[in-house]
């Protein structure tokens, strides 16, 4: 059987670093690292993630500033506020929480956003970077499953990788960041003929949709690495991510498990994220 990928173990580590960090930081006179987080209105599960946020914030000794807005804020009002915060130089990382209602666009927001300040790494600038090999702040969910890669001790040049979801936060810089790692890299999404056909080739798969055993796990190839992305509540309230887990941990080398996998990664990596814009300007 596959090797379980324990992210939270790495990101509990990755944790205890960054407070090591910010503790010397502190020792040396500076001020604490800093994340502004923007939630508008009252979506539940965005709720959740951003009171986690601010939770794994104060645990490392960042400050995190809430900013917790009506359902009614309108678009000028959010582009001021972003406008503030990037003037703001006690701001290291600046957080808009997604999705937002349905009123507002995304996209002119996240691009007003400092791209040093850009913690969640979706502004195009950062984006572009990562196409180009030279990152500087990276989507969070793509770095931390390039953490955990890193974990495994796989040498990933020459790997047959394969993402499913093209999505703009995940599929899309997962792409990028493996190709950077020197893997063959196809992507597939909701166009994609025969998924089964391009997943039973992988060497290693990251899937990445919202669809409960979309990837079947008779179709991972023997040794493969199997990174779940997907996070799916099942009616008994138990989540559950997009592979079918108890066929592919028979046939993989590795595997995430769901929960306690990719999740915990996330999150590490928006601390990381902010510390290294605090540290961009703070030295
Ligand atoms: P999304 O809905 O934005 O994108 C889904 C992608 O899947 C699209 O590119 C679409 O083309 C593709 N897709 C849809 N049907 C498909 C099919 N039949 N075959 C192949 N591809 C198909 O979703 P997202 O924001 O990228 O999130 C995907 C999943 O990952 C969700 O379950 C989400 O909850 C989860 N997620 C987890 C984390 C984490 O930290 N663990 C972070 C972000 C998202």
């Amino acid at each position: 059987a596959a090797q379980l990928i324990d992210g939270k173990a790495v990101a509990a580590s990755i944790r205890q670093k960054i407070a090591v960090s910010v503790e010397n930081h502190i020792a040396a006179g500076r001020r604490a690292p800093s994340l502004a987080v923007i939630l508008v209105g009252s979506d539940p599960a965005s709720q959740v993630y951003v009171a986690h946020k601010r939770k794994d914030c104060e645990q490392v000794g960042i400050v995190s500033i809430a900013h917790d807005l009506p359902e009614t804020t309108t678009q000028e009002e959010l582009t001021a506020l972003i406008d503030r915060l990037n003037a703001d130089d006690g701001v290291d990382g600046i957080l808009l929480q997604l999705p937002l209602p349905a009123h507002l666009d995304s996209s002119p927001l996240l691009e007003r956003i400092n791209p040093r300040k850009d913690v969640d790494g979706f502004h195009p600038y950062n984006l572009g970077r990562l196409a180009q090999r030279m990152p500087m702040l990276r989507p969070c969910t793509p770095k931390g499953i390039i953490t955990l890669l890193a974990t495994t001790g796989v040498d990933l040049h020459g790997l047959d990788a394969v993402v499913v979801g093209a999505s703009n936060i995940v599929g899309r810089p997962m792409a990028l960041e493996l190709l950077l790692a020197g893997c063959t890299t196809t992507v597939t999404h909701r166009f994609t003929k025969n998924l089964e056909e391009h997943v039973r080739r992988a060497d290693l798969v990251v899937v990445a949709v919202g669809i409960p055993d979309l990837v079947k796990g008779e179709w991972i190839k023997p040794g493969a690495i199997v990174i779940d992305v997907g996070i799916n509540r099942t009616a008994s309230g138990t989540l559950i991510g997009d592979v079918g887990f108890d066929a592919a941990v028979e046939r993989a080398a590795w595997i995430t498990p769901v929960p306690g996998g990719v999740g915990p990664m996330t999150r590490a990596e928006l601390l990381e994220n902010t510390l290294q814009a605090y540290e961009s300007t703070q030295g």
